[in-house]
């Protein structure tokens, strides 16, 4: 059996991310896929275009969209319409394609493929890492790349990623048609969904329509009766809809993301921001990090993978940790949080700044803290 330098458990964005970049450095890596070809994959295919920075390709040529407004809403009324700056910052992309699109550079690259290869089993013995399908295939390699998204077991055998997972409760779905959705328009509607928002995103001739909620999520969202109330206001119908319920694993606090020889990336890491569930920049970015760390380690230039948990708590983690704040209060308390946040001039600018990468909650929260320290100190002065 040959020696893998890494073994990366999941052909999704994180794993064919981390998988690019490893073979592109000439490293023996494979991914280890348990479906068959690219699923079509639960999600509403948002996507901050400084993913470019983490590629040496283009991405453009797989982009649906490019969204320059952002339309929210309170059960469809009292809008709230924000152009986008900058060139070309949100894009829209349908997952199926975005996800083969990276494993072809990957393979391209260099890195190999097994299918229908179902993890069962990953154990260390020796330095050697061990993993088996649950056909009974068997690979070997010197580390390994949890890749395989929110349901992962593997956070929790190797005690890695938060101590207490927490879980979004999600529908998303695609219609054939655009409705009156405009073109170049997302739209975000925060009434209608208790304890979080649903969402239409435009794509070439088809709209994604999707919702999560992220406080309760003890009961499945009733995506039925939701769908009644949203889809008309776009000029489609709940019928027109085809869609799937996923629990979406989100942050949860500062976490120790790798091992001796092990890496957590994307959903199976809880990298998904808890405020608007966007996970796609920080499995891109995951990826592209647990390569880096990981092409050092291999090379022998550092003895561990910590420099990998730092960098997603700099470059990530540090705003996910207040992005779950304002979650927690803006959708306790979603009509206050609609007038005071989304209705006040500046936050549909800063929203949009957040979808688009141009700033962090962490950013944000400065921001509002220096303004109130600013107020109380002229006030007492
Ligand atoms: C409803 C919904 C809407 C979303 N909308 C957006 C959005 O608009 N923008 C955004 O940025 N993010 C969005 N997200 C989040 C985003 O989809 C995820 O963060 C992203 O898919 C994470 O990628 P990943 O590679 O870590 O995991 P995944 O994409 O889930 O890939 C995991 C891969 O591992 C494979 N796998 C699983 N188990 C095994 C096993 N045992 N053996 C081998 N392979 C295995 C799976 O088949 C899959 O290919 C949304 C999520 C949901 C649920």
């Amino acid at each position: 059996m040959t020696l893998l330098d890494v073994a990366i458990i999941g052909g999704g964005a994180s794993g064919t991310t981390a998988a690019f970049h490893l073979a592109n450095k000439n490293k023996n890596v494979c991914i280890l896929e348990k479906n068959i070809s690219t699923p079509v994959r639960v999600c509403g295919g948002g996507m901050s275009a400084a993913v470019q920075n983490w590629f040496p390709f283009q991405l453009m040529p797989i982009v649906d969209e490019v969204i320059t407004t952002v339309e929210f809403s309170w059960r469809n009324t009292d809008k709230v319409i924000s152009k986008l700056s900058g060139s070309a910052p949100f894009w829209i992309v349908k997952r199926e394609k975005l996800d083969s699109f990276l494993l072809d550079q990957a393979m391209n690259s260099g890195c190999n493929l097994m299918t229908t290869f179902n993890v069962v089993n990953i154990k260390k013995n020796s330095n050697i890492w061990q993993v088996t399908a649950q056909d009974g295939r068997q690979i070997e390699a010197k580390a390994v790349v949890i890749a395989d998204g929110s349901q992962s077991p593997w956070p929790k055998t190797f005690n890695l990623g938060p101590k207490k997972e927490r879980f979004a409760s999600t529908f998303s779905g695609r219609i054939k048609r655009k409705g009156n959705l405009t073109c170049e328009t997302a739209r975000f509607e925060f009434g209608l969904v208790q304890n979080g928002f649903a969402w239409a995103f435009p794509l070439n001739d088809e709209v994604n329509i999707g919702m999560g909620t992220f406080l309760d999520i003890k009961n499945s969202i009733p995506f039925d009766e939701i769908l009644k109330l949203f889809l008309p206001d776009l000029g489609l119908a709940p019928s027109e809809v085809i869609g799937q319920q996923k629990k979406l694993r989100v942050w949860n606090g500062h976490s120790n993301l790798n091992g001796d020889g092990i890496i957590l990336v994307g959903d199976a890491a809880s990298l998904c921001d808890p405020f608007l569930a966007e996970g796609l920049r920080p499995a891109l970015m995951s990826g592209f990090e647990a390569a880096k760390s990981l092409i050092y380690w291999l090379d022998g230039n550092i003895n561990n993978l910590d420099a990998y948990t730092k960098a997603m708590k700099t470059n990530w983690g540090n705003s996910m940790a207040w992005g779950k704040r304002i979650s927690q209060v803006f959708y306790r308390f979603p009509k206050v949080g609609y007038q005071l946040g989304i209705k006040r001039p500046t936050a549909p600018k800063r929203i949009a700044q957040i979808l688009s990468g141009d700033m962090s909650y962490e950013d944000i929260a400065t921001r509002v803290i220096k303004r109130l320290l600013f107020q109380n100190s002229s006030s007492y002065s």
